[in-house]
């Protein structure tokens, strides 16, 4: 019975590795996919060396059109929208409406094919790729943790942060209580090979992480999985508080952000519909109305 019971466990055992490296598989066919498209993109003259300075820089939408493939239909259908330096502007509309192809087109991972981007009222094409990714900080709605410890988490792309702005950006994005719950403090394991973080931890985590890197912009698709209230509280604490300080454009889930968002810019069917604060677009617009009722988490 004992040799049946181990034949069985060595013939289960690797089950769990093939799942484990199934997984792994299509992780790595998904960075492949994400290194193919970058290197599909347009050649760039002279690659320049980021800003020293993080002054927060607006961007300006006018009558952008794009299409993702020649023989698709126009997804921005003539899209015009402001953002002034610093502040929180808050992108909603229903889904498909063009939401998060507005950061695809400031990333530059596509070229819009008609009307103006700019980016500190300069086009988009003029910048240097290197010195507009350097600029904007992109923080995705579910920030993948990283294999390794939170320190390398957080320094992943700011390796020459010191140890003064790493506590800062800590202190900024209310991760201090997170590192002081770890046995290990910075240096413990997280991600499925350690201390596993909630949704709310995991976007603190990768706003500290852009935050490291200085940007002139926040890009933030807001997490939308449910939050406990404490999460809540500290998500809306760490925008506000990064919008102070630098512009923060941010694809909203929650009321509490579109309510204390100094501008909100309704998208609908690849268009603007309609711009204006919480409390002036619940009197005016109907679509905003509904949204706010039915599409944006509740506190
Ligand atoms: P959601 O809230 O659901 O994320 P959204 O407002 O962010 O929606 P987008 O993701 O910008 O909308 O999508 C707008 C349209 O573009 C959709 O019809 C979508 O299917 C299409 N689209 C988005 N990304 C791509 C892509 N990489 N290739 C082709 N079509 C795309």
């Amino acid at each position: 019975l004992i040799a049946f019971l181990l034949y069985l466990f060595y013939l289960v055992a690797p089950i769990g590795q093939l799942v484990e490296g199934a997984v792994q598989l299509q992780q790595g066919l998904a960075a492949v996919k994400r290194i193919k498209e970058i290197e599909d993109l347009p050649a760039e003259p002279v690659a320049v060396a980021a800003p020293s300075t993080a002054e927060p820089v607006g961007l300006r939408f006018t009558d952008v059109v794009f299409r993702y493939a020649e023989d698709r239909p126009a997804v921005h259908q003539g899209v015009s929208f402001e953002v002034p330096p610093g502040g929180l502007t808050a992108l909603v509309g229903p889904s498909g409406a063009g939401k998060s192809t507005v950061f695809a087109l400031l990333e530059r991972f596509y070229e819009h094919q008609e009307g103006t981007i700019t980016v500190g009222g300069r086009d988009i094409g003029d910048w240097p790729l290197p010195e507009l990714r350097a600029a904007l900080g992109y923080v995705e709605q579910d920030a993948p943790v990283l294999a390794g410890t939170l320190r390398e988490n957080l320094l992943f792309a700011a390796q020459d942060a010191t140890e003064d702005d790493l506590r800062r950006a800590i202190t900024r994005t209310r991760l201090d209580d997170l590192v002081a719950r770890l046995p290990e403090g910075l240096d413990t394991a997280v991600g499925h090979r350690g201390v596993l973080l909630s949704g709310g931890e995991r976007q603190r985590v990768a706003i500290a992480r852009a935050l490291l890197r200085r940007p002139r912009l926040l890009l933030l698709d807001e997490a939308t999985s449910q939050l406990d209230a404490v999460n809540e509280l500290r998500l809306r604490e760490v925008i506000a508080e990064v919008a102070a300080e630098t512009t923060v454009l941010v694809i909203a889930h929650r009321l509490s952000t579109v309510t204390n968002a100094d501008r909100i810019v309704v998208m609908e069917g690849g268009g603007v519909r309609a711009v204006g604060t919480h409390d002036e677009l619940v009197g005016q617009d109907e679509l905003y109305r509904e949204l706010a009722a039915t599409q944006f988490l509740v506190s």
